[in-house]
């Protein structure tokens, strides 16, 4: 997370000169993999984030020197479960830097092995299965989340090959999003046809994002022009429901006047990577002009991405304007933009399918100093460092869409819309493949929640809004009926780790 304290009072959002705010930042387009000369692991990305931080002090000095700061970046700090996790053995502790980013984003490059030497094998399965080896295992499992990666031009060579590659990273490899590169697959001309729309209706059916590389604004209208025809079918309500589409590299073309007319259509979002220099003013003032409040609010369209290895640190470029004087959002817009609005588009928990439920359990007991708390992750902690069980993932819990609030500052808590104290561990036992959620809460009067669920079926968790009448109505019923009260947090440890056991 980047600390940033405040140069001068801010009578109009009640921020004093010195209140420091917690930014927690995801990098929401990020290659790993090998590609000619580009290679990048999860070691690499951690590397890259520790030189953007080194990066952002070097231009704050200039920028404190021609008084062109509102926000002053003082420090970075790792959030407090992730950093613990990577702190668990020593040869994790030595990648427990490069926090100025706390989540990202990673998908293939389109990689030496993309293209199989069998015809009928989808293109980049081999490149998926590694993403999902680098992101769904401990320690890096919670800091990164995997996007697949299909060419929807297999369509042509086999009836389903893109799609059932996509079902099988989604569904089997835990993957939770898919990017596609019209260019580097060469279906620019054929983004309307049918074969990308079978793949992108798939993705809106299964509920996650799709990521499009774009260069232009002829590539964002047709993108467009896809997502309005699934929208028109009545056959596709279920995919149109669950289709959330951003353009990277906000097609290249913050100055066009289109752009902005395509991000009025509710399933439709931008990345920021590749612009610099004068492209950022013209992006900000251009969202914030053309967009206002009509439909979503500006700042709910736009997602901080690098492009890291194919850009380095130019993605310093948006995060100093948004600090800047220049700027004209508030801090909640900056918290927005820098990672709120990734989180909520990926918005579930991870899961796999075709697992074998589990007996839902739930616990409630009573921590009033948070340090229970403590001692509840730490056992799972141990579970984790003890090899039995591995860590698919960690999701903190979020604002309910459209609710995001204004950060608070340090010396009030801190709150940034990202609820550091409430989140899912996905676990898998290694020995068994048996996967199930730990959900740990804070609820109302120093009440501590841990509910056991199954990743599938009825009575699971469906997304990371932390609001009761977002819980599916069947899990609401099951939490009700089945609430054992516990009379210390050690007592509910010791339960935890015994029905996981
Ligand atoms: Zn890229």
């Amino acid at each position: 997370m980047l600390i940033v304290r405040a140069v001068e009072d801010i009578p109009t959002h009640n921020i004093r000169k010195g209140d420091e705010f917690r930014l927690y930042i995801v990098d929401a387009h990020h290659h790993m993999g090998k590609e000619g000369s580009h290679r990048n692991t999860p070691a690499g990305a951690y590397d890259f984030y520790a030189q953007l931080w080194f990066e952002i002090q070097k231009q704050t000095k200039q920028m404190l020197d021609d008084d062109a700061l509102l926000f002053e970046p003082v420090n970075v700090v790792g959030p407090d479960l992730p950093s613990r996790c990577f702190r668990t053995r020593d040869s994790w502790n030595r990648l427990d830097h490069g926090w100025l980013v706390d989540r990202t984003v990673v998908f293939p490059y389109t990689d030496d092995y993309s293209v199989s030497e069998n015809r009928n094998e989808a293109s980049f399965k081999v490149s998926n299965d590694k993403i999902a080896g680098w992101t769904t295992r401990a320690p890096h499992s919670t800091r990164l989340i995997g996007f697949a990666r299909v060419d929807p031009m297999d369509e042509s060579v086999k009836e389903n090959l893109a799609v059932d590659e996509l079902e099988r990273s989604i569904l089997e490899l835990g993957l939770r999003g898919l990017k596609l590169h019209p260019l580097a697959q060469l279906f620019v001309e054929s983004i309307e046809g049918e074969q990308t729309r079978s793949v992108v209706t798939r993705a809106g059916e299964l509920g996650i994002p799709v990521i499009f590389d774009t260069r232009n604004i002829s590539t964002v209208l047709r993108i467009r022009n896809l997502v309005d025809s699934i929208r028109n079918d009545p056959e596709c309500g279920t995919a149109i429901r669950g289709l959330r589409v951003i353009l990277a590299h906000c097609g290249m073309s913050p100055g066009d006047s289109r752009l902005y007319d395509v991000l009025r259509d509710p399933a439709i979002f931008i990345e920021t990577s590749t612009l610099h220099d004068l492209d950022v003013p013209v992006l900000f003032e251009s969202a914030k002009d053309r967009l206002g409040r009509v439909g979503a609010y500006w700042s709910e369209k736009i997602l901080f991405g690098t492009d890291f290895s194919f850009l380095s640190i130019q993605a310093v470029d948006i995060v100093m304007y948004l600090l800047s004087r220049e700027f004209s959002g508030t801090l909640g817009d900056m918290q927005r933009i820098l990672g709120g609005n990734a989180l909520s588009l990926i918005q579930r928990p991870y899961s796999t399918a075709n697992k074998p439920q589990i007996n839902p359990q739930d616990y409630i007991t009573i921590d009033r100093t948070g340090s229970g708390q403590l001692r509840l992750e730490d056992s799972l902690l141990s579970l984790i460092s003890k090899n039995e069980w591995d860590l698919c993932s960690l999701d903190f819990m979020l604002p309910p869409n459209k609710t995001w609030p204004e950060p608070r500052p340090i010396s009030s808590g801190g709150f940034n819309g990202i609820y550091l104290d409430s989140y899912v561990l996905t676990l898998r036992k290694k020995s068994n493949g048996k996967e199930l959620h730990v959900w740990i809460r804070r609820g109302p009067d120093q009440s501590l929640h841990c509910s056991l669920l199954s990743t599938v079926g009825m009575s699971k968790l469906d997304t990371m809004e932390n609001a009761s009448q977002k819980i599916n109505p069947i899990l609401q019923q099951f939490l009700k009926d089945h609430q054992v009260i516990l009379p210390s947090v050690d007592a509910m440890a010791e339960m935890v780790i015994h029905q996981i056991k």
